[in-house]
């Protein structure tokens, strides 16, 4: 089976050596070694200041929320946060779980983000935040975005789980918004078989969140704070050090499968619009079809090859009743049911790739 993703296994070898090392120091989490160095290797990489591991990309949304004092939980209010319907789940879900009611607004049908247009007219009295997904790794408009929270006092948290090193004019995107959330599960870029990490605009966030991943307990007779067990272990920590060791030549082999699919399939599915003042990360490859009646047949006709593809966003969150009565979005709704997402990994064969493609055709 021809999987649409494939977790990267590093290197059994260095891997054993980091795990070799764990056993010497007989230390397994609570902010180890390998944590702390996979913390400052990840910071210099990505270009950023205030970086966070955390246990996954879930918990790096929620964490990120009640720092910034946007949940809901201790609140008598239902706070709100404008976030897209386009996206995984867990960006929305993470918002209901903590007691902010998601409000869905219309998405670009180019770019596939949330559209800025929309935003405003989302926004209430209870509004606390934005919560825009820079969807399939390309950059939301934020200027846009960051003038609007300014004017209405609203804090910004970029789900920016498909973001890993994505610039933007020069700059890590990640250096975006009051926080930007990463997430580091198998199926991502990155990854540290389960993790995800916060990048913080503000240091004294990143404090206030160290403390919170780890019950808010700072001292032996100590608990200062109302927090949860959010911490990245010793073993996830490891994983990723090996990863990101290889990051560079797994980027330019994604980078040489995303061509084949442009260059075979340009004017026959659509693409979506890339930020122009950004780098691509390749972390997807999700294809546009005209009709969502040709995406089944591909779909289909990929399966009895025994190729998975996947329908990466759909349905479009705003249809999910449990997440709250929204409004229909159209336009996301449109393009949920039109697009698929076909496999993209690093040692994808050419020859399978071929069938891909001749299947589209
Ligand atoms: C993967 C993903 C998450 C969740 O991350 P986990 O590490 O699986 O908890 C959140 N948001 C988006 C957009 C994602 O793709």
């Amino acid at each position: 089976m021809i999987p649409v993703t494939k977790p990267y296994l590093p290197d059994r070898e260095k891997l054993n050596k980091y795990i070799d090392g764990i056993y010497e120091r007989q230390w397994f989490t609570n902010n180890g070694q390998l944590v702390q160095e996979l913390t400052r290797r990840l910071e210099e990489y990505l270009g950023v200041e205030n970086l966070l591991l955390v246990a996954n990309g879930t918990l790096a949304l929620q964490i990120a929320y009640r720092v910034l004092g946007v949940s809901g939980i201790e609140s008598d209010l239902k706070p709100e946060a404008v976030t897209t319907p386009f996206t995984f789940v867990a960006t929305a879900s993470s918002l209901k779980w903590d007691g902010v009611v998601p409000v869905f607004t219309d998405i670009d049908p180019d770019t596939w983000c949330l559209d800025p247009k929309n935003i405003e007219a989302a926004i209430t009295p209870n509004t606390r935040a934005i919560v825009p997904v820079h969807v399939f790794g390309n950059a939301c408009d934020i200027d846009a975005i960051n003038a609007i929270a300014h004017k209405h006092d609203l804090k910004v948290i970029y789900d920016a789980s498909h973001a890993f090193g994505v610039e933007y004019k020069g700059e890590s995107l990640l250096n975006y918004g009051d926080a930007a959330t990463l997430s580091f599960h198998a199926t991502k870029l990155f990854h540290t078989a389960e993790g995800g990490a916060i990048a913080f605009k503000r240091k004294e966030d990143l404090e206030c969140a160290k403390k919170m991943i780890n019950f808010g307990i700072t001292g032996p007779e100590s608990i200062e704070l109302l927090g949860i067990n959010a911490k990245m272990n010793e073993l996830q920590a490891a994983v990723g050090l090996c990863v990101l060791d290889d990051i560079y030549d797994l980027d330019k082999q994604r980078s040489r499968v995303w061509q084949k699919y442009l260059s075979e399939l340009t004017g026959l599915v659509d693409f979506q619009i890339w930020n122009p003042d950004c780098n691509e990360n390749y972390a997807y490859a999700p294809l546009l079809f005209e009709k969502e009646s040709k995406l089944i047949d591909v779909e289909m006709a990929l399966k009895e090859k025994n190729i998975t593809s996947r329908r990466y966003f759909y349905p479009s969150l705003d249809m999910l009743k449990y997440l709250g009565d929204n409004q229909c979005c159209k336009v996301s709704r449109d393009i949920s049911r039109r697009i698929l997402c076909v496999p993209i990994y690093a040692d994808l064969e050419e020859n399978i790739q071929s069938k891909i493609t001749d299947i589209i055709k």
